[in-house]
């Protein structure tokens, strides 16, 4: 009889170039230079440890219970283990990857292996999920899969595992890298500070999925898991948090007790940190690197078309150059397609990223999630190109394809404003030149800026078949006449 259960976690590869270049719409009818440069730039990526850890499946992992061993499958390096014996198989499902995951649950379950699903879109989706699973886990995980666990272990498991209210973050839990193959990622040291969001913008399901008040771990809890990371990895910390700059008295405190570990750091913050004078000193004194913030729209009506109120456009600007100037690059996000966007949009946006000398630009089309304020209200307006009772087929892209059809703008010249846009934000040049005036991190925003040349190249090259295909065979795309 096995004395231990065996439990294996599995992270699914999505199918664009989100992890790596690969067409959504047929490579095969590239030409065989373009394919052989794809293959080359997917195969670099990997191997420049582009990818960062499962965090979820890193904190669920490092749960320990008597009886139970647990270990990662990430499978955008690895087949899924079918010759070893697994007790339970769980399997984190977001919705731009949900038919992946249906089919490998699918697949063990007729091989006999019991099967978990949690994750953004089982919480959001349950029934949908049931046929596929022997068990769901909806909602944040952190209490129910210790329950689950030593359910496994005394034979009782439930079909369902659900929480009433958010787990308590402030509670200590140790998380542990044991399961992460070290030289697979760009950083093991991935580090999350607190959950929830208090703002609603209406593409984002963060506040939805994790509450709308702001949830911390204790600061010496963060700074013990930083101390014990550092001992296996001196690579860059990530600091994992939607918003650790809107309790900057939490932030301050916990970034002057890490300065003296002398690490350097990526995070995630707001604009309105360039009005945080003495928070910004604080980051960039305690090693801070470079930071992604969502500028999303430049445009007070689009924001305010899309609850984005936090921050006023007119000091973005500002707020960029404040923060470059205090030595931290920035990767910032926009997003063209909203509501409030015209045909003038993607000048203002290139203006912009000229003026602020952005370090990273990211242009994102408008990703309608299902699940989300924007998606339902896009359903009702009947704007959504696939559809809305099939859910898992709002995949997740690089750009790569319209979900829905732009309110200003007519689908066909909007597929060409936002192609000739990244044409002329993404170049080698452009990447060579972002590269060396970084205040910081500058081989990191010079590759990632190559990188984005040429994922873009495929966006446009997959938004233009996708258009053809839809004019074609009149299915879907139905206005772009
Ligand atoms: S986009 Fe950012 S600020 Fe807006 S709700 Fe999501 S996490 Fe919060």
């Amino acid at each position: 009889m096995r004395s231990q259960k065996k439990v294996v976690l599995v992270f699914l590869p999505s199918e664009s170039g989100v992890d790596g270049a690969r067409s959504l719409y047929g490579e095969h009818e590239l030409n065989p230079l373009f394919n052989w440069f794809n293959r080359s730039i997917r195969t670099m990526i990997k191997r420049s440890q582009f990818a960062i850890p499962p965090l979820s499946l890193m904190i669920l992992s490092s749960l320990e219970v008597p009886g139970v061993e647990q270990s990662i499958c990430d499978m955008r390096f690895e087949e899924f283990p079918f010759h070893q014996h697994w007790d339970l198989v769980g399997i984190s499902v977001q919705t731009g990857m949900a038919k992946q995951a249906f089919a490998l649950a699918d697949k063990l379950r007729a091989a006999g292996i019991a099967v978990v699903l949690g994750g953004a879109h089982v919480t959001l989706f349950a029934d949908s999920c049931r046929p596929h699973a022997d068990i769901l886990v909806l909602g944040e995980a952190d209490d129910l899969w210790k329950e689950l666990l030593a359910d496994l272990a005394a034979g009782t498991l439930k079909p369902l595992y659900q929480s009433s209210s958010f787990p308590d973050l402030g509670i200590s839990r140790p998380v542990s890298k044991q399961s992460l193959i070290k030289n697979r990622y760009f950083t093991t040291n991935l580090i999350q500070t607190g959950r929830g969001c208090q703002y609603s913008c209406d593409f984002c399901n963060v506040h939805l999925l994790n509450g709308r008040r702001l949830r911390r771990r204790a600061i010496e809890d963060v700074v013990s898991e930083v101390e014990r990371f550092q001992q296996h990895d001196r690579r860059i910390f990530f600091f994992v948090d939607d918003s650790i700059n809107a309790d900057p008295l939490y932030a301050r405190e916990l970034f002057r007790q890490l300065t003296p570990l002398k690490i350097r750091w990526f995070g995630q913050a707001t604009t309105t940190l360039g009005q945080q004078h003495e928070l910004l000193e604080t980051f960039a004194r305690s090693g801070c690197q470079a930071l992604l913030v969502g500028i999303e729209s430049i445009e007070t009506k689009s924001r305010s078309a899309h609850k984005k109120n936090q921050n006023r456009a007119g000091e973005l600007a500002g707020a960029i150059k404040t923060i470059r100037a205090a030595g931290i690059s920035l990767y910032g996000s926009f997003i063209y397609g909203l509501d409030g966007d015209t045909l003038d949009t993607p000048a203002a946006i290139l203006d912009f990223i000229n003026e602020t000398r952005l370090d990273v630009p990211g242009i994102n089309i408008l990703r309608p999630t299902p699940g989300t304020q924007v998606f339902e209200r896009l359903r009702q307006e009947g704007r959504l190109l696939f559809d809305p009772l099939d859910v898992t087929a709002y995949r997740y892209s690089f750009g790569q394809e319209m979900l829905y059809k732009p309110k200003n703008i007519p689908l066909d010249a909007f597929i060409e404003s936002y192609s000739t846009l990244t044409r002329q934000v993404f170049s080698i040049k452009n990447a060579i030149t972002r590269g060396f005036a970084a205040p910081r991190a500058k081989s990191a925003v010079m590759l990632f800026n190559l990188f984005y040349t040429h994922l873009y190249s495929l966006s446009r090259h997959d938004l233009r078949c996708q258009l053809e295909t839809g004019k074609r065979e009149k299915t879907i795309l139905p206005y772009a006449k």
